[in-house]
């Protein structure tokens, strides 16, 4: 019952403050001076809004850096203007029209994250920019040119006419309000939730089954969307566009407003453009010199306030949750009781990688049983984390196949094997920084197929029984940065336990712990055996391994030299020559 009353109560969230927020604005639009220049700032100030607001999206939440925003800002208003004008189209028409133009687009310019990040990426965002200027400029029969377009009329919605300066106003406004809760409420669900994996860490968000191209892609329209939106308001607001209106220099004046202000919030946006757009008119008394002291200004502001002025002021307030109290359901794998099987679960041939001319690993094979804890050592360099990200299809194999619970998955993407069932640790950690310890382990929890992962509720209890397991509820609120390291290690193991794993692969989990640590982790190890989970694990403590090992393979130069039960691999002389030697000895 609990779950069904948060469930409903989420689609609420948000629904007063949205209400209490349109009647603010529109009375707010009201009082605003009639037509002329302060109700063109204001004007100007929330069709921008809306546009940053999608930087957030792409740039905030996702990681992606567009320079492009002005483009789709030109798109939305071209829409309107050629839709009302040339096509003879109503508003709601053109304004959908240029919407979906911008869109479409901005989900091609995020096809080009396939292939390109970081630094490529931006550069492809200005070539796009740049191709679109010349477009609004040089194909005069469709955008009539350099003049731009004149006399865009304001819209008459349902019988209601916004032909005034203040009802338009209020109209911009509402929408203002709608897309800063929508973004608002986008960063806490799951699609939000996988943006923010993606840009904190690619590889472990297509680990934990993020389709992490759809993502970008997803982000890149999204924000178009919220360009063209703003893009089609300004268009009528102004009743005149013209090419210079959506320059380059535009999209980067929109991506200052969007980092002045904080860009991982829509609040923050929203307050960095009404800084941008008032502060050149706040200054214009300084003459001359105002552009300088506007960039002084601009510089400083980023310089000493990272996180934007919104950080400075209440992201930290709102993001303060309540402890979450209450019983949870334990997680369904504790209901089972642990027992070795013969089904082979995870089933590895002939598998090589070579870098160059280095043959991380050179004809591996390996069986891993349903039930049955397997451990993977080696000397350094032997080709341990190769191996294991070759089965997680992070790098692909120069030859081999990986049989997973039956399926050849030897050339699955990385989310597709995560929502098979394999689940992973890394040897360096790699955690969403950005978020908080729960939401890094809900992460794990709405892996598609996961049986809870389409009810929101019941991905927060299953966090939590997750984190439950690793001792670490009582920090589920806390930054996961602000976790000691061994901490950090739990997090991504309960992150992987979330998702239900059928086999959970561990690269060196008891590194860099200290010894208490690495004894909780040893019983942490037990208790998941006894309830029979699969793991496969990669570590150098001997004393752990043996504790828990029902089977050890044994890697030298990507080879490997033994596979059998812990009694005879450790007696075996090629692998006391090549890894255990005197060290052995003492762990023993
Ligand atoms: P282990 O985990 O057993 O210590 P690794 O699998 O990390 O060993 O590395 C095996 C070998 O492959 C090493 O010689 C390492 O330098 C090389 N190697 C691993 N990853 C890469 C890579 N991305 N590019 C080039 N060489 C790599
Ligand atoms: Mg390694």
């Amino acid at each position: 019952m609990a779950h069904v009353d948060l469930a409903s109560a989420r689609i609420w969230r948000g629904a007063p403050q949205a209400v209490a927020a349109c009647v603010a604005v529109v009375a707010l639009a009201f009082v605003a001076p009639a037509e002329g220049y302060y109700l063109n700032i204001l004007m100007q100030a929330v069709t921008y809004a809306i546009a940053v607001s999608g930087l957030v999206v792409v740039l905030g939440y996702c990681g992606q850096i567009s320079i492009a925003q002005a483009a789709f800002f030109g798109i939305g208003a071209y829409g309107v203007a050629i839709g009302t004008g040339d096509f003879g189209l109503g508003f709601v028409p053109s304004l959908l029209m240029g919407v979906a133009a911008a869109g479409l687009l901005g989900l091609i310019l995020g096809l080009g994250s396939l292939r390109l990040g970081g630094h490529y990426l931006a550069m492809v965002t200005i070539s796009f920019q740049q191709i679109m200027t010349l477009f609004a400029t040089n194909w005069i029969s469709f955008t009539h040119g350099p003049d731009g377009i004149r006399d865009i009329p304001r819209p008459t919605i349902l019988g209601v006419s916004f032909a005034n300066g203040h009802a338009f106003l209020a109209l911009c406004l509402v929408c203002l309000v709608f897309s800063t809760l929508a973004i608002w409420r986008l960063k806490t669900g799951r699609l939000g939730r996988a943006m923010q994996a993606v840009r904190d860490n690619e590889l472990a968000a297509g680990t934990c089954g993020i389709n992490v191209f759809g993502t970008k892609v997803m982000a890149f329209g999204m924000s178009a969307v919220m360009g063209g939106v703003g893009g089609g308001l300004f268009a009528s607001g102004f009743q005149y566009i013209s090419p210079d209106q959506f320059t380059f220099g535009e999209s980067i004046v929109l991506l200052t407003m969007a980092l002045l202000g904080g860009v991982q919030s829509p609040f923050g946006s929203l307050v960095g453009t009404v800084v941008l757009v008032l502060l050149p008119e706040w200054l214009r008394f300084l003459k001359q010199i105002y552009l300088a002291v506007y960039g002084a200004a601009v510089i400083l502001i980023m310089v000493f306030l990272p996180d934007g002025l919104w950080g400075l002021m209440l992201d930290r307030v709102i993001r303060r949750s309540k402890p979450i109290v209450g019983d949870v359901s334990p997680l369904p794998l504790l209901s089972e009781q642990g027992a070795e099987t013969d089904e082979i679960v995870l089933k590895v041939e002939g598998l090589a990688k070579h870098f160059g001319g280095v043959k991380a690993l050179d004809g591996v094979d390996l069986a891993v049983r349903r039930g049955s804890v397997h451990a993977l050592i080696g000397p350094n360099g032997s080709g341990k984390s190769t191996f294991i990200n070759v089965v997680t299809g992070l790098y692909r194999p120069t030859s081999g196949t990986v049989t997973f619970a039956g399926t050849d998955i030897t050339h699955a993407a990385p989310h597709l094997r995560n929502r098979a069932g394999l689940a992973r640790t890394y040897q360096n950690i790699r955690v969403f920084r950005g978020m908080t310890v729960l939401e890094n382990v809900m992460v794990g929890a709405e892996r598609p197929g996961n049986d809870i992962a389409e009810n929101p509720a019941q991905v927060v209890d299953r966090a939590l029984a997750a984190l439950d397991f690793v001792g670490l509820r009582a920090d589920a609120h806390r930054q996961v940065g602000a976790l000691s390291y061994g901490h950090q290690r739990y997090v991504e193991i309960a992150r992987g336990l979330a998702a239900s794993p059928q086999t959970l692969l561990l690269d060196e989990p008891a590194a860099g712990l200290n010894l208490t640590e690495k004894h909780e982790l040893g019983a942490l190890l037990r208790r998941l055996k006894g309830h029979g989970l699969t793991i496969l694990i990669i570590d150098h403590d001997m004393n752990l391994v043996e504790q828990v090992a029902d089977h050890i393979t044994v890697l030298n130069f990507g080879r490997r030299i033994a596979d059998g039960t812990p009694s005879v691999v450790l007696a075996n002389p090629d692998v006391i020559a090549a890894y255990l030697g005197e060290p052995r000895r003492e762990a023993a």
